[in-house]
């Protein structure tokens, strides 16, 4: 049924004659069911001719200037990234006959002077196929995707000229016009082409106009738990004043197999925590996760994962990895969650200046829950604020060694600095191993025995 009114006929009229497409009148006339601007714009134009001709008051065109002769779509193909050759300038001219019924002189080539072509030729299935291509074409493996479309701005102001001309009309006819009355350009933009854009793609699709059209990828997020088993391998490019120091890093020697086979464009590492470059990260291992930005490759079966696991394991000996495992977002807040809270475990190669006997570190075993002040270290403080923090040592346990040497298994809160804990940074960490055994003490060895946060789950071999 056509959807037009005798209210509507005076506005129609008008708004036909100084060049408006079928489907922005209806948008005018507040036709808000979508049936009406999907049927073929061929079929729209004789239906809405056919309608006016039975009008039989004498039309009088009644507008200060003349209709836009000519109107460029450069404007319109600037907006569109990356499609070619799509349009065309066109005749926007529409005439009125001597005997007073209305008729384009190339109805397939007027441009409708309200949205530049949007309504006509940019919602036809040929244009919708060519922006389908362009998608295939990127070879991107998507399940739904989100279609975004900017218009113009000078669409706006076209917009606006228009529902003042419509309202000084309707005025006329004692009628009246909000600004919400109309359908919005983009609205009816996405009633005409989303059922296309999904029909021709296969997948479910999620509109958002307003930006410029793209595909918007959700990235895929990666985890696991990683091993380093290096004295001498940073977690992350260790650069100083734009010089490399080190020629690799932990986040490098996974994140690059990432990469390749989920052909993303970049990466962010996350981790619970960190270790220096000298210390290595034993036991289960550091839970850490990737987020890949832009991947062409989002399906992987758990037995493809596991391969790729062994691949990065495989390629290295300074570092292994564990329970990889693709996640969500929100998995990766439960990484972070805590944090504070959570406990650390770590053996220290410990060194003392004066000589000692087993019975000089026994007394270690007994301390529970020790209360520590730490001052920001002098080596981190370049790049932390200075600060006092009070940590946990929840309990420690020694192994002799030798005279000058001895083992420290310790259990922290986590974010307590090891090493100033054992050599006292000066006496900016109290109490400190050297000051409970009233000698000097430094530590030679440090390993991160485990890091106890309860995540990502782990998986079955
Ligand atoms: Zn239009």
């Amino acid at each position: 049924m056509f959807p037009l009114t005798e209210e509507n006929k005076h506005v129609a009229q008008l708004l036909l004659s100084t060049g408006t497409c079928p489907r922005c009148i209806f948008r005018f006339c507040g036709v808000d069911f979508h049936a009406p601007y999907k049927l073929p714009y061929k079929e729209l134009l004789n239906e809405l001719q056919k309608f006016l001709e039975t009008e039989n008051e004498e039309f009088i065109l009644d507008i200060p200037n003349p209709p836009p002769k000519k109107i460029r779509l450069q404007e319109l193909e600037d907006g569109i990234d990356g499609i070619d050759n799509l349009s065309q300038n066109g005749e926007g001219r529409v005439s009125v006959m001597e005997d007073g019924s209305i008729a384009s002189k190339n109805s397939n080539l007027n441009v409708c002077n309200v949205c530049l072509g949007i309504l006509q030729e940019f919602c036809e299935k040929e244009f919708i196929k060519k922006v389908c291509q362009k998608v295939e074409a990127s070879g991107f493996e998507f399940t739904n995707l989100v279609f975004s479309v900017s218009f113009p701005p000078q669409l706006s102001v076209r917009e606006h000229a228009a529902w003042l001309l419509v309202k000084q009309e309707m005025g006329k006819q004692n009628l009246s016009l909000g600004r919400n009355d109309i359908v919005q350009l983009k609205e009816a933009y996405k009633w005409i082409t989303h059922p296309l854009f999904s029909e021709e793609l296969g997948v479910p699709i999620d509109g958002k106009t307003c930006d410029m059209p793209r595909l918007l990828q959700a990235s895929q997020k990666q985890t696991g738990r990683y091993n380093k088993y290096s004295r001498n391998l940073p977690q992350t490019p260790w650069i100083i004043d734009g010089e490399r120091k080190l020629e690799s890093s932990v986040e490098e020697l996974i994140s690059d197999h990432l990469l390749a086979v989920f052909k993303a464009e970049s990466f962010n590492f996350s981790s619970s925590g960190r270790e220096d470059v000298d210390v290595r990260t034993l036991g289960n291992g550091r839970p850490f996760a990737i987020e890949l930005v832009n991947p062409h490759r989002v399906h992987f079966t758990s037995q493809e994962i596991k391969e790729l696991q062994q691949k990065i394991n495989n390629s290295s000996n300074k570092i292994q990895v564990r329970d990889l495992q693709l996640v969500t977002r929100e998995a990766i807040g439960r990484m972070k969650e805590g944090e504070e809270e959570k406990t650390k475990s770590y053996s220290a190669l410990i060194w003392t200046n004066k000589a000692i006997q087993k019975k000089d570190i026994e007394f270690l075993n007994d301390i529970k829950d020790l209360k520590i002040d730490q001052k920001t270290p002098l080596r981190v403080l370049h790049r932390r604020p200075l600060a006092v923090r009070t940590r946990i040592i929840h309990s420690m346990e020694t192994r002799y060694v030798d005279e000058h040497h001895f083992h420290l298994y310790l259990k922290t809160q986590a974010g307590t600095y090891i090493k100033e804990f054992v050599h006292g940074d000066f006496g900016r960490t109290k109490p400190n191993i050297g000051s409970l055994m009233n000698m000097t003490a430094d530590i030679l060895e440090l390993d991160v025995e485990s890091v106890d946060v309860d995540w990502p789950p782990a998986l079955d071999d």
